[in-house]
């Protein structure tokens, strides 16, 4: 791959490189555009199979925390920070010190969390050498009650769009995965007296409490989820699940849960859905609750000011909804559509002199 010619064509801003020498920690930062704001985004550890893979992913990460943090209304850019390595072998205060020290040199350029592999744990550690760092214990807490809570709006805002009615007990849900996000989002939907709720599950825990603590929510097959006729299919487990195979069995009218990149091909599967006459709430939009959630922890954290600023990802939703109908385009691109331009429009407005 041509770094640079990727880094032009797709309007990156840094990569850097960073070894240190007593720990061994291999990683790389990028930062992708910090038109409005210094870049966020959380740092991945990856037994990646060489070098070349880990900047792709450095590389695709970094862009995608841009639109997700745009099109959140967060004064954020983007970036993403990838270390080589097996998190099972490398890990200890020294590493996460040390990668605090590399955070620090880019003077808050680009600002740090968990992410795969990482946890508010290693973050204390990052803290200890540097202030750029969100998502620390006993700040902004666990991110996924409130990912759900923003998927909740995210789901009331697509039922308003698509039938004009956003009282959650008239419909009825299936849910795929009940972990961290599925588990809060499946709570939710109980207290708003969702009408059914189908939940699929692999990991047996998570199917028993679902049965111990709600025995209403009825268990299906993994394979069976797609196929329900419900009102709305919830993603809340794994990626690239809206495929060939999945959509064309999808009874549902409305798409929506916290599941990051869904779609298998964002184009393709994005217009298919939408060809069906399927409305899809874009991941990137419906599940910004964990970051406006950090976010918050970069000015005085307070809990209700966040939960104002998740309640938004309704109104946005509709936003991104109506640019989807006004140039026939998949919900996906209208979503990159109305970050770009809120990117475009906070560009401009800057480029008037204030003396400060
Ligand atoms: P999680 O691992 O806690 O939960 C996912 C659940 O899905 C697990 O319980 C797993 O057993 C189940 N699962 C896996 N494969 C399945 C299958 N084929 N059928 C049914 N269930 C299956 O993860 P999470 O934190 O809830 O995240 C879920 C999704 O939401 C991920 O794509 C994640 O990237 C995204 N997300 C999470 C957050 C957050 O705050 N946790 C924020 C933004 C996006």
């Amino acid at each position: 791959m041509e770094k640079f010619d990727y880094m032009a064509k797709n309007g990156y801003e840094q990569l850097i490189y960073f070894y240190d020498k007593t720990t061994g920690l291999k990683g790389i930062t990028c930062i992708h555009d910090t038109t409005l704001g210094p870049a966020l985004g959380g740092t991945r550890i990856w037994n990646y199979q060489n070098e070349e893979e880990a900047v792709l992913d450095a590389l695709r990460l970094a862009r995608g925390m841009t639109y997700k943090n745009a099109a959140a209304g967060l004064n954020l850019g983007g970036g993403k920070t990838v270390l080589i390595g097996d998190a099972d072998q490398c890990k200890s205060e020294a590493y996460f010190r040390a990668l605090g020290r590399y955070v620090q040199t880019l003077n808050g350029r680009y600002i740090t969390a968990e992410d795969v592999n990482t946890s508010t744990k290693d973050m204390e550690y990052v803290s200890m050498e540097t202030k750029y760092v969100v998502g620390l214990e006993g700040k902004s807490g666990n991110p996924s009650p409130i990912t759900a809570l923003g998927a909740f709006h995210g789901i009331r805002a697509a039922l308003k769009y698509k039938f004009n009615n956003d009282d959650i007990s008239k419909y009825s849900f299936a849910v795929q995965g009940a972990g961290q996000t599925g588990y809060f989002l499946i709570n939710y939907l109980l207290e708003a007296k969702a009408k059914k709720i189908y939940f699929s599950e692999i990991n047996p825990r998570h199917i028993e409490r679902m049965h111990r603590e709600h025995p209403e929510v009825e268990f299906v097959k993994p394979d069976s989820l797609f196929g329900l006729n419900v009102d709305v299919v919830v993603p809340c487990a794994l990626g690239a699940i809206l495929n060939d195979t999945t959509i064309p069995q999808i009874k549902a009218k409305i798409i929506a849960g916290t599941a990051n990149n869904a779609l298998a091909d964002e184009n393709k599967h994005g217009r298919m859905i939408k060809d069906l006459g399927i409305l899809y709430a874009p991941d990137f939009v419906i599940n910004a609750g964990g970051v406006i959630n950090v976010y918050h922890e970069l000015h005085n954290y307070n809990r209700e000011e966040v939960i104002k600023t998740v309640e938004k990802i309704y109104d946005r939703l509709l936003d991104i909804f109506k640019i989807a109908d006004r140039d026939n385009i998949s919900t996906q691109e209208a979503a990159k559509k109305f970050a770009e331009e809120r990117m475009q429009t906070i560009h401009q407005l800057h480029s008037n002199y204030i003396p400060r």
